[in-house]
């Protein structure tokens, strides 16, 4: 049950597919976050992703990470709350200890390396019953795992990059380059997940084969940290949606058009850093008020 269904995701999407704004909200209803992430090497990619998260309007949020550096996290974040989790060389040590029924969503990946420990961390998330966003080194980790991600009954979001699709797949990069519209779609049917292949024109593949084809977005995006920015916006709208692709597709868009608007003001592709798309996210969902 595969369809043949591919289009650009344009501005009159995002409007039609807007979550209904409800007057008497309060935090709770916006939706419990679990954003899991960061090592002693790498601080700064969950910061993003935590940060881009409560500017896309989650609710209340959750960042669990290595407890060797929760106090550097919480002293630049005041706003979420944490879970210090136990450390092995600097990175998780591997058992959580988390209650994840008190969460909406869960994010994973950012920053939290490539060790053992941090396989078991993505295992543990993936057996929960609960929509998960798996992003890069979280990525490189569901390779060995890939029978809990066929098993899975809850969303799953896979956002790799080329390089990192590349490695999902088992080929090249150029092979991906060149592919990249059929690659998502046998991947995201195969595995039954929401597969954003990251780039210029990012494609959102739906577990039916379904395609959107983000148009915004310039080369402003291409610095470390973008991707993780991605990552904490599309934590926080598939909790306010009801559809996880117009979800998705949204914080794509919304990500893109927020870089845009860094170009139409005072910013050039070679200036623009992570930090500066999160403080123009505000301006970009103005647009769609
Ligand atoms: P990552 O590689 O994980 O940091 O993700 C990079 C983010 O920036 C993704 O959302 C990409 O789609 C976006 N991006 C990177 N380079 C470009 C580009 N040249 N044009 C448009 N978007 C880009
Ligand atoms: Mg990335």
């Amino acid at each position: 049950e595969c369809t043949e269904r591919k289009e650009l995701w344009t501005e009159k999407h995002v409007l039609k597919h807007l979550p209904t704004r409800q007057p008497h909200v309060h935090k709770g209803t916006n939706g419990k976050a679990l954003l899991i992430g960061g090592s002693r090497e790498m601080t700064g990619a969950v910061m993003l992703s935590a940060k881009a998260a409560l500017r896309s309007g989650a609710g209340l949020l959750t960042v669990a990470v290595p407890d060797v550096i929760h106090s550097i996290v919480a002293t630049h974040l005041l706003e979420a709350m944490y879970l210090p989790c136990a450390t092995k060389k600097d990175h998780f040590q591997g058992e959580l200890a988390i209650d994840f029924g008190r969460f909406d969503a869960v994010a994973v990946g950012p920053g939290m390396g490539r060790t053992a420990g941090g396989q078991k961390v993505v295992g543990e998330v993936l057996q929960q019953r609960v929509p998960v966003v798996l992003d890069a080194d979280a990525l490189f980790h569901v390779t060995e795992l890939m029978l809990l991600l066929k098993e899975r009954k809850e969303p799953t979001v896979l956002t790799p990059h080329s390089g990192e699709m590349a490695r999902l797949c088992g080929i090249s990069i150029e092979d991906v380059e060149e592919k990249r519209f059929e690659l998502s779609k046998q991947f995201a049917v195969e595995y039954g997940v929401y597969l954003v292949l990251k780039g210029p024109f990012t494609i959102v593949t739906t577990p039916r084969g379904e395609q959107f084809v983000n148009p915004t977005g310039n080369a402003g995006l291409a610095k470390g940290g973008s991707g993780d920015v991605l990552t904490g916006m599309i934590l926080a709208f598939i909790m306010q949606y009801t559809s996880v692709q117009a979800a998705v597709s949204n914080a794509v868009f919304v990500h893109g058009k927020a870089a845009d608007l860094l170009l139409e003001g005072k910013h050039t592709h070679t200036d623009i850093i992570a930090t500066d798309v999160i403080e123009k996210i505000p301006n970009a969902l103005k647009l769609f008020q």
